[in-house]
């Protein structure tokens, strides 16, 4: 079986690299940074536990749990404290916990009575039928109102993309909401009637999906998959150019070049549009001979957003913080006029995140709605969150431990116009047989989204590598 190049060394790329060596197909991951897992990166110092990247994996697909078996992880895993299930929005400049029934949304005090009326007048507001694209903010006023999408909607999109509600598309960014609305007219119908639709898929809708990490954080995950391919995965070497040979691929390195079967991209958009790319025939003449193709033009890839996120560990003794920081976190909609994003309470989540009598606060700054606030110098991030905190979660006093990373490009923005990316992407397979592309910037940006897409991708490929065996 001739190897594949796999390129990028996220979860997505180890993921890929991990499923096709089990299944007897060589691999060599090309990973330009010095280490591996990508965005994810967690460290222990002075008994803390920061989780700089993703915090927790959503189990919304069996394959997600099949990947931590097969890697040997489970007796490693930890499921998120059933305590801290509960979520908080902040409104009227506090933090008021999220209802988890329909009772308790009846009667938070986090709506008013108008948006739960809207709620309940959802059900009957007719679907859309021009198939426009719309954004998540006009789909929300449309189906529920404007206090929904300020004063939920809005915090949430800051917590999934660090996106901007107006921008970010509803089909491309939230695709079972709109596939819900087009199949059952009604997102609370949808939820009532689709229960039985995911049940035999074995999905798991987000809201209800167990959350996990691992003793030592979810770098866990990337490491161990890292140590089982071993030397295949090679740290510091940037994939620069792909050449269409006569019966595969050469990957072009910082390094070296070398010949493969098929490719998978799993790197970063941003990285996608720097990759020359040689040997493709032009859209009009699919039928020439491989040869004759000429360069193909990646740079539009590069047009796709990622805003700068900042993220801030802080590590606090309990008696310098009032609220009890059990929960998931804070989402916080821009209206309430605070300069952080949100907050995980990290410690209240996961056992041995923070020494005894202490506590972790996992704070997000920048994302669409104030990049240049991520950009600031560290100490001055660390500043801001603990002001915002101050107000917020009554924390007093200097953090005992703090940790700021930058991630000048973190999340991509599938905003309006999207789709037009995905089909470019498309095309690019289809002109490219053999080239594939997988991870955040197509098949959906949480960590679940991305070891499925890995999964996925080890399959298309291993089924293309057979067809070319006869
Ligand atoms: C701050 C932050 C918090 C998040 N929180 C959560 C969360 O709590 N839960 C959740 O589900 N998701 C979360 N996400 C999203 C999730 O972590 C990412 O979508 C996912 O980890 C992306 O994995 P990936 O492998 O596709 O990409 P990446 O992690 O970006 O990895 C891509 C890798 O490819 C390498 N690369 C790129 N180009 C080349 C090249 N030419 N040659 C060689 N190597 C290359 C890069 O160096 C990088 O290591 C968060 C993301 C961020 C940034």
């Amino acid at each position: 079986m001739k190897p594949v190049a796999i390129i990028g060394a996220g979860i997505t790329g180890l993921t890929a690299a991990f499923c096709l060596k089990r299944k007897g197909i060589p691999v060599t991951v090309y990973e330009a940074g010095n280490r591996a897992g990508g965005v994810i990166q967690s460290f222990r110092k002075q008994g803390y536990l920061a989780e700089c990247g993703p915090n927790t994996i959503l189990e919304t697909s069996p394959k997600i749990a099949q990947l931590v078996r097969d890697a040997g992880l489970e007796s490693r895993r930890l499921f998120s404290d059933p305590k801290a299930g509960a979520r908080y929005v902040v409104r009227y400049r506090r933090p008021i916990a999220m209802p988890g029934s329909p009772f308790g949304f009846f009667t938070t005090k986090l709506f008013t009575i108008k948006a739960k009326l809207a709620v309940l007048r959802e059900p009957f507001v007719p679907r859309r039928r021009d198939g426009q694209e719309e954004s998540i903010a006009e789909f929300v006023r449309r189906r529920l109102n404007q206090e929904f999408l300020d004063h939920a909607i809005d915090a949430l999109v800051a917590g999934v993309y660090a996106g901007d509600p107006y921008q970010l598309s509803v089909q491309q960014a939230f695709p079972k909401l709109a596939r819900l609305e087009a199949r059952y007219g009604s997102l609370i119908r949808g939820q009532i009637f689709g229960a039985r639709a995911r049940r035999r898929s074995g999905e798991v809708v987000k809201d209800r999906a167990p959350k996990f990490s691992f003793d030592e954080g979810l770098q866990v995950l990337p490491d161990i998959l890292a140590t089982q391919l071993g030397a295949a995965v090679k740290l510091n070497t940037a994939a620069l150019k792909l050449t269409r040979t006569a019966d595969g691929w050469r990957v072009t390195t910082t390094g070296s070049a070398a010949e493969f079967g098929a490719a998978i991209f799993c790197g970063t958009a941003p990285r996608l549009a720097e990759l020359k790319m040689e040997g493709i025939p032009p859209a009009q003449s699919l039928s020439r001979p491989t040869g004759e193709g000429g360069p193909f033009d990646l740079t539009p890839f590069s047009e796709i957003r990622y805003p700068p996120v900042a993220s801030v560990v802080l590590g606090f003794r309990r008696d310098q913080v009032t609220h009890p920081c059990e929960g998931f976190g804070m989402l916080i909609p821009k209206i309430e006029g605070f300069k952080i994003l949100g907050t995980i309470f990290s410690s209240s989540l996961f056992p041995n995140r923070a020494p005894a009598g202490h506590l972790t606060l996992t704070s997000y700054v920048g994302g669409e709605r104030y990049p240049d606030l991520a950009l600031l110098p560290p100490d001055q991030v660390i500043e801001l969150t603990c002001a915002d905190l101050g107000a917020l979660l009554g924390v007093k006093g200097k953090p005992v431990f703090q940790h700021c990373v930058l991630y000048p490009r973190a999340i991509p923005q599938y905003n309006l116009g999207y789709g037009r990316f995905r089909e470019q992407m498309n095309d690019l397979e289809q002109r490219a047989p053999g080239f594939f592309l997988a991870g955040h910037y197509r098949d959906g940006v949480s960590l679940g989204d991305t070891i499925v897409s890995g999964v996925n991708i080890s399959e298309r490929v291993a089924e293309f590598l057979a067809t070319l065996n006869g």
